[in-house]
Parts: C-alpha cells; structure tokens; sequence
C-alpha cells in the first residue's frame, strides 16, 4: 500500500521546515550562549527528586506560569497563552482564524513558519517584500494590501528575523489604524530591541503578541512559547489548544527563569557584545562586496560575493544559516559565546581578505 496516496494532496509535495544537523559552534538557530545557572539547575535537579506528580499530567491551563508572564509583563494572566514553544501560538493563530482558503500576508524575506503553518491549515501566504535598502517595512504597500487581498492575518516580526530589522512603534499604530484583520505581532526577539508595545493591546484587541523562552531567556531545549493579546484573542486562541501541551517541567522551569534576575544580566552582555561586533564587522564593508545590517536582535544579517561563505565558515568550525535561492548571498549569524564571536569574527576577516 502506497501512503503517499492518502497524504492530503496539497502537501505531498510540501518541503517542511529544514533543520541542518548540528556541527562545530551554534551560530545557526539564535540561541542563547549562556546555559541555565548551576543555582537553578540544582533547584530543578532537587524539585525532580522530591516530586511525585511527574506521574500526573500538567496543569493544563499553566497557571503559575502564566501568573509570572503576567506579572513580568504589566497584563493580566487571562491575557497569556503558553504554547510548545511561539511555533504552536503560530500553529493556534492558523487553527482559529483560517478558514480553507483564506489568506495570510507575511513579509519576504521573514520567518518561513508563518507561510508553512498556513499552508498546513488549508490557508494561503501572500507576501510583500520589506524595503530592499534596510529591510523596514512598506506601509503604504501592507495598508494597501489588506484593503485589496482582505487578509485575515497580518504577520510583523520585530525585530525581523532574519534581516534584524524593527517595526517602529508609530508604524506599527499606522498599521493598527488601517487594517482590520487579526495582527500578529512576532516579538521571538523583542527583548533584544528594548521597544514594547504591549499597551496597545487595549486598544486593539485584534492585536497579538507572540513571545518565546527560546532566545533571550535560554531556554530552547524546553518548547515554551506565548501568546500576549485582548482577552477575546486569549480565548479564541485557547478553543484549539489541545489540553496538557506544556509538559510540568517546562512550565515550572519557564516560571523559575523569569523570576531570576540572570535573563537580564545576559541581555545586557548580548547587546554590549552586538555593539562590539558590529563595530568589527562594520570595518569589514566592501570587502568582497561584503554588508552588515544593523541588528536590533541577537544575530547579523550580512551580505556578500563570497558564493560559499557559509560553508567556508563550517570548515572554521562554525555553523551560520547560509540561506539558497533569492537570498543566496546572505548569510545569518547568532551571537554567540565571547569565543565564538572572536573566531567567527577572524574568520570572516580572512575569507574576505582572501587569506587561505
Ligand atoms: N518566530 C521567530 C521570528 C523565530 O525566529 C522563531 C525561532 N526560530 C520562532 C518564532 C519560533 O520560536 P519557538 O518555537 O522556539 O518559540
């Protein structure tokens, strides 16, 4: 019996979201250099010791954690929703709002999740591409775009992944002010860029943020993602949430985290370390035609004519995203541990310069 036969026909050809298998140092993915603690660590080693509710589930509603996320964030807990990580929000936005056919608009170049996830869900991305000179969004062009394609979702990512780029606030109330669909706001990477715009969820409830514990707050391995919105987007959101999708562990090591000043102190030192290595990259310019964009994140977007940097750099023993198609001069690079960084940031010198 063949199983591909009975694979829905609009995805038996459909290319999933591609990881590449995990070689030399992380610069890949955006992770967070700084391991949890030793303290918290022991914290959580003590808590599985003493626990005896691992044979329970979860709390299907993530109470406590939600409370926390509440709290850290100046809104109440029925403005939360935790997902296995923000691609599960990603996956509830599709799941409640798309109808069969309906459309997404997403920036190009940006998160392909956003396109994929809509494609599972019997939806359709429309993309519009940012403004080729920085990366900023066309506002104009989205504002005319929901008028005309009458989305039901408005995707932004700020700061944009991969290009770095904000959404400045009185852009994204321009954009408030015109559309009438559902806006999701991808903050994976708000932290990094210092601008919250959290209190504009009151006035417009067809607002959602989403957030993650992957990137700033280290916490990758463990899935935990959420969603920040209007009461009713809340509720709408968690009619297609399936019950227990947030293991104990997550939910109890999530809350530890946020509580713990260290997320912070690490922010600080990524942002400090984004300072120096812009300034090196920087002086790299026009090398090879080489091209740093300023980041308001924790990686670089960089362009240049060196057809296979990225697998120049692996041969240096560092994994960067070397992106294909439209965007194959253009590599991403996280910012890593201090180690890392100073490697990666030799290593490119050399490539460019021509030094084998
Ligand atoms: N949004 C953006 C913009 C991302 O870059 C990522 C991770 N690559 C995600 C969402 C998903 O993050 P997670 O599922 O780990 O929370």
């Amino acid at each position: 019996m063949d199983i591909r036969t009975f694979i829905r026909k609009d995805l038996r050809d459909m290319v999933n979201y591609q990881v590449q298998p995990v070689r030399g140092i992380k610069m890949d993915a955006n992770e967070s250099p700084f391991p949890m603690s030793r303290e918290l660590r022991g914290e959580i080693a003590k808590w599985i010791q003493e626990e005896e509710t691992l044979r329970f589930y979860p709390d299907t509603d993530c109470v406590e954690l939600r409370r926390t996320i509440a709290e850290t964030s100046g809104l109440s807990a029925d403005q939360v929703l935790c997902g296995v990580g923000s691609d599960q929000i990603i996956d509830f936005l599709m799941k409640t709002f798309l109808e069969e056919g309906d459309t997404i608009l997403v920036p190009e170049p940006s998160f392909s999740m956003y396109a994929l996830s809509a494609k599972i869900n019997h939806g359709k991305a429309v993309a519009f591409d940012l403004n080729a000179e920085d990366f900023s969004y066309p506002i104009d062009t989205i504002l005319q775009l929901c008028r005309e394609r009458k989305p039901k979702i408005l995707f932004l990512c700020t700061p944009n992944n991969p290009t770095g780029s904000p959404l400045e606030r009185c852009e994204l109330e321009r954009i408030l002010e015109g559309v009438s669909c559902i806006v999701a706001l991808d903050e994976a990477y708000g932290e990094f860029s210092g601008q919250n715009d959290l209190d504009l969820i009151e006035t417009y409830p067809n607002l959602v943020s989403l957030r993650t514990f992957s990137k700033a707050f280290g916490l990758a391995g463990l899935r935990v993602g959420y969603a920040l919105g209007s009461r009713e987007m809340i509720q709408a959101l968690d009619t297609v949430k399936a019950p227990y999708n947030l293991s104990t562990i997550a939910q109890i090591t999530a809350a530890k985290v946020l509580r713990r000043p260290e997320y912070k102190e690490h922010i600080a030192w990524i942002l400090r370390e984004r300072d120096r290595m812009y300034e090196q990259l920087r002086q790299l310019e026009g090398k090879q035609g080489f091209y740093c964009y300023p980041s308001s994140a924790n990686y670089f977007f960089m362009r240049s004519n060196v057809e296979n940097l990225g697998a120049l750099l692996l041969e240096r023993g560092l994994l960067v995203r070397a992106y294909t198609g439209s965007l194959k001069s253009y590599i991403r690079a996280s910012i890593t541990t201090q180690e890392g960084n100073d490697l990666f940031l030799a290593s490119l010198w050399e490539i460019l310069e021509g030094i084998e």
